[in-house]
């Protein structure tokens, strides 16, 4: 899955930079629906939606990690309170205070975006928005990191630097990544890391930085769905991502309006 970082030309950024939009759309729009009492089911038909009004594809639908797993059965992954990624949309009812992580992803002349946002059903509580805003300030840091030059292990350094001295712990078993028409290309980007390490950043990759925050232990079990990621001690867990181009003048957001 992971092998040699692809360069993108400038008109292939501009394919990637539609895709990335599609993408902040559906988030922007799930942000509007979003209330205690919707289902993950209604989320996910909302994204779909967005996706087709905009002639797009969804990436995470029928996506299959490696040959043989269960494909992925919703639009967007809807992931609750301990579970981290890859939650699937259905019945479940969000109730007053549930910590909520739609991550999405979209195709546009076969390029992907994807992003990802964590979301409080109603107001929640201080643990909730202190762990959303450690996050989210987690990955602006990151991307802050992502120059031409710099290596992959810069910005897990930054990522890490900024998390763990907070408290918290990062997941390790499940990392940010390349991406371009695959959704998952190389370099990994680890939210753990060593500074001046690891595959060196160079103009025209573009890559998704995503860190997962826990509140408890960093481990992580896959639950018998196959694909629904928890944490090892069911406490809580938030999630932010941003596809983002290496250009000179410093990284630019393509999943952001
Ligand atoms: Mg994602
Ligand atoms: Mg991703």
């Amino acid at each position: 899955m992971f092998r040699v970082p692809t360069i993108k030309s400038a008109r292939e950024l501009i394919s990637m930079r539609a895709a990335g939009r599609v993408v902040a759309e559906v988030i922007e729009r799930l942000k509007e629906v979003l209330e205690p009492g919707v289902t993950t089911g209604y989320l996910d038909r909302e994204a779909r939606k967005v996706i087709s009004k905009r002639g797009a594809e969804p990436s995470f639908l029928g996506y299959t990690p490696i040959p043989g797993a269960i494909p992925f059965p919703g639009v967007i992954c809807t992931s609750l309170n301990e579970e981290i990624v890859h939650g699937i949309p259905g019945d479940r009812v969000i109730q007053d205070g549930d910590l909520v992580k739609l991550d999405v992803g979209a195709i546009v002349d076969g390029f992907h975006g994807d992003s990802a946002v964590t979301l409080i059903a109603g107001d929640g509580d201080k643990t909730e928005r202190e762990l959303v805003e450690v996050t989210r300030r987690a990955l602006e840091q990151g991307i802050l990191a992502a120059r031409s030059g710099a290596r992959v292990g810069d910005i897990s350094a930054t990522v890490e630097g900024f998390v763990r001295p907070r408290g918290y712990e990062l997941v390790r078993e499940y990392t940010g990544h390349g991406i371009g028409r695959r959704l998952h290309e190389a370099p990994q980007i680890p939210n753990v890391g060593v500074g001046g390490q690891g595959p060196q950043l160079r103009v025209g990759m573009v890559i998704c930085i995503e860190p997962m925050v826990n509140i408890g232990t960093w481990r992580t079990e896959v639950l018998d769905n196959d694909w629904t990621v928890v944490t090892a001690d069911r406490k809580l867990s938030a999630h932010f991502e941003h596809t983002l181009a290496i250009t000179p003048d410093g990284p630019e957001i393509l999943t952001a309006l």
